[in-house]
């Protein structure tokens, strides 16, 4: 993991104001890293905070999915994902596919504002950083 941090934003939408005042109060910092979100997210990000995002997918229409394939493919460093606790969404299955995505690659995730703060405020933020990878290799040799 380089300096430059490439970071993924998500938020449902009862958690999108959380996000975006998150970002706001980050913003200088942020600026500093790639940033990636989902259609819907991204969207208010770049238009409320002034800042350069690249947009996927909405999640529900695959966003999600998006995000969890550039997890597998290196692609991605840091997950921000304020997800709706209290309420059930189509993409349900994404959401889980995602987050399990982030713990199998060992991608430094935060689902609410404490863990967000924490991880721009740790000093690993902007330097070099090699997560440590579970040894997985015996999948690839399996036998049937
Ligand atoms: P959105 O998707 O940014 O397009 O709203 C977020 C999500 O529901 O995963």
């Amino acid at each position: 993991m380089k300096i430059k941090k490439r970071i993924a934003l998500v938020a449902h939408d009862e958690r999108k104001k959380d996000l975006l005042e998150w970002v706001e109060f980050n913003v200088e910092k942020l600026s500093n890293h790639e940033l990636w979100a989902t259609g819907t997210t991204g969207g208010l990000i770049a238009e409320k905070c002034a800042i350069k995002v690249s947009r996927l997918k909405s999640g529900p229409l695959g966003g999600d999915q998006q995000l969890g394939a550039m997890i597998a493919n290196g692609e991605l460093d840091i997950l921000i994902f304020f997800w709706d606790s209290m309420a059930a969404h189509p993409h349900d299955v994404d959401v889980k596919a995602l987050l399990r995505m982030s713990v199998l690659y060992n991608v430094a995730t935060a689902c609410n504002r404490s863990s967000a703060d924490f991880i721009i405020s740790s000093s690993l933020f902007d330097q070099d950083y090699e997560p440590i990878l579970k040894d997985y290799s015996k999948y690839l040799q399996r036998e049937f």
